[in-house]
């Protein structure tokens, strides 16, 4: 199967997904997760219609942006960003769905700050409390939320979560309602700087159970461009 293929075969269960939800099927985005892809797969991933794109790494970002790879699409970063490399990816891309971190969320509004930009950010929740993964826990949103306010230089514009590794179908589904519970909580609270426009959770394995739950973007990269290749370096 080709990408392009693929994307129309995607983006057919999304639609069948989100009407058994009773969902507005252009309520939910396809984010191809581009990472370990070179720059002429992510364009054929943009010609076949995908919303955005999602870089993991900043190398590969870098790289692809001088490329002009994300051309005619959204960029976003979805993977784990280190404190010094915030300079990197603050301003270049179109939003930052993994915050993960107070430390991050400050060194990135820090950044935006010297650049007088307001930058798009999502935080990250690590929903299975797992020590392994970053990103704030749930009963730390209470306390998190309504400092939001004083970051002047970013806007949090909802919520992403990568559930624990699951073996059955439909495993992650407690998981993906935490998270809608949240929003839902959110937007109930009203919180300054704070809107819940993207939940972004789903990727390959389980997107159409996440669509059942509420989100409204999936990250799918294997489903899309097959299996990576680890044995290369990068693209
Ligand atoms: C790689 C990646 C994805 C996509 O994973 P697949 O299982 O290949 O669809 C989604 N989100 C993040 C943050 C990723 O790193």
């Amino acid at each position: 199967m080709s990408i392009q293929d693929n994307v129309a075969a995607i983006k057919a269960r999304m639609r069948q997904a989100a009407l058994e939800a009773g969902r507005d099927p252009e309520s939910i985005l396809l984010c191809a997760a581009t990472k370990m892809n070179d720059a002429d797969a992510v364009r054929q991933a943009i010609a076949a219609g995908v919303d955005c794109c999602g870089e993991n790494r900043v190398q590969e970002l870098v790289q692809k942006q001088a490329q002009n790879a994300y051309e005619g699409a959204p960029v976003h970063f979805i993977g784990h960003l280190q404190t010094n490399k915030v300079k990197q990816v603050v301003g270049k891309v179109d939003l930052i769905q993994s915050v993960d971190s107070l430390r991050l969320l400050e060194a990135v509004n820090k950044e935006a700050a010297r650049q007088s930009i307001i930058q798009d950010i999502l935080l990250e929740i690590n929903i299975g409390n797992e020590e392994s993964k970053t990103g704030f826990l749930l009963e730390d949103m209470d306390t998190l939320l309504p400092k939001m306010a004083e970051y002047g230089n970013i806007h949090v514009r909802g919520l992403m979560a990568i559930p624990p590794i699951s073996h059955n179908s439909g495993d992650n589904r407690k998981f993906f309602e935490k998270i809608y519970t949240l929003s839902v909580d959110i937007t109930a609270k009203k919180y300054d700087n704070v809107s819940v426009d993207v939940i972004s959770m789903g990727m390959s394995d389980d997107y159409a159970d996440a669509i059942a739950c509420g989100s409204t973007m999936i990250r799918v990269g294997t489903a899309i461009f097959g299996a990576r290749n680890y044995t290369k370096t990068h693209p």
